[in-house]
């Protein structure tokens, strides 16, 4: 059976074939589709609140009362509109200031120096925490299309053609990059383009059916809209979902597609075990580049190897099982880290995310499963302590 991957490593050019020709198709891509939509909006409204609202309900033709016994509804028709016109508002709000942060581009690594590698990049952003996500030498994450270290849950984009925190997806139909900061805004872009395709949909479908009941006509016009919003309605609702729940458990899209990899984690050794000055040793067999040993039977949690940086400081490399995620997974943690944690601000388009401090633990909060895999360490080697573990023992 082959090895589970190991999250966030290279394979040599897997990349490689991205060029900059498919970077620029898939940026313009994303200022293609909202006109697109924007156009299709339009679409919509003049269906809606013309031809449904002002010349169906408030003002029919003289032919429509006179032949067919289409009364005015003009307060349906005005209640109508301005509903409508409210809801295009609560989607256009969030998406503006969604397209203002992926223009800003927040979440993007710096790049590196191109003839810098690896083992002449500083480390040292990284070694202020308790534990970062490495590679087998205890190494951050290194992406060779930006020559720089990875944070943790960083990932590459291939239509940005740079890394960016936290990476959710790259979303042509929203705009850009939706990723640390801006996947609050998307999810309640997403979310307020439900309620307005909804809205709109029925709308259309009531008055279609109202007038195929009593003038008999089924206008292409009005056909062609209920298409559109239910298409959209499918899509946006779907989304919404996806989005909400995955914010939830705190996976995001790239890491739901890569569940039952493996991670490779170094925790700073704050003191060495008892009766050894030098740091503690490897525990289990030599590390190989293909994977752990396969003597995985419970009890034999896989410690890499330790390794002594410049700075003075001790690391241990320890990995993860296949399909434990590293980070919390509790339901309203992630949610709120992105979202906030007043209920306001899950709708308002204001605050930003990540909506909590930073700690010195990591770069972002660690699940149970590495504070187990330290816990695990310091009681296999009596006296030695993680860092992770100070205060929380
Ligand atoms: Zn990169």
């Amino acid at each position: 059976m082959a090895p589970p991957a190991v999250i966030g490593s290279q394979k040599p050019n897997a990349r490689g074939s991205t060029t900059a020709a498919e970077q620029r198709i898939g940026q313009a891509t994303s200022v293609v589709m909202p006109l697109l939509e924007w156009g299709a909006m339009g679409y919509v409204t003049w269906v809606l609140a013309y031809l449904i609202c002002v010349q169906y309900l408030i003002s029919p033709s003289e032919e429509l009362r006179l032949s067919f016994n289409v009364q005015p509804r003009r307060s349906t028709g005005i209640a109508l509109i301005v509903i409508y016109a409210i809801l295009v508002l609560l989607l256009l709000i969030p998406w503006l200031r969604l397209l203002q942060l992926i223009w800003s581009k927040p979440d993007l690594i710096p790049l590196g120096n191109p003839s810098r590698e690896k083992m002449d990049t500083s480390t040292k952003a990284f070694e202020q925490y308790d534990a970062f996500t490495c590679d087998y030498e205890g190494f951050p994450l290194w992406c060779d299309k930006c020559h720089n270290f990875k944070p943790d849950r960083t990932h590459h984009c291939k239509e940005l053609g740079r890394c960016v925190r936290r990476m959710d997806h790259y979303c042509p139909w929203a705009g850009g990059i939706i990723a640390e900061s801006t996947h609050k805004f998307f999810l309640q872009f997403t979310f307020f383009a439900a309620l307005y395709t909804a809205y709109s949909w029925i709308v259309v479908a009531i008055f279609l059916a109202d007038r195929i009941s009593k003038v008999g006509s089924r206008p292409g016009t009005w056909i062609g809209a209920l298409v559109v919003t239910v298409l959209f309605f499918v899509f946006t609702f779907t989304m919404t979902g996806m989005t909400g729940w995955n914010l939830m458990i705190n996976f995001t899209s790239v890491e739901g597609i890569q569940r039952g990899g493996i991670h490779n984690i170094a925790f700073l050794v704050s003191r060495s075990p008892q009766g050894s000055s030098s740091p503690p040793t490897s525990s289990t067999s030599t590390p190989s580049k293909n994977g752990p040993s396969n003597s995985d039977s419970e009890g034999d949690w896989p410690v890499l190897r330790t390794v002594q940086r410049s700075s003075g400081r001790t690391w241990v490399v320890m990995q993860t099982k296949p399909l434990e995620h590293p980070w919390y997974t509790s339901l309203m943690m992630g949610w709120k880290d992105t979202m906030g944690n007043n209920p306001i601000d899950w709708f308002l388009p204001i605050k930003q995310s990540p909506c909590k401090q930073r700690t010195r633990r990591g770069e972002f909060e660690w699940g149970e499963v590495v504070f187990d895999m330290a816990r695990k360490y310091e009681a296999d080697n009596p006296g030695a302590r993680l860092a992770l573990l100070d205060g929380v023992r």
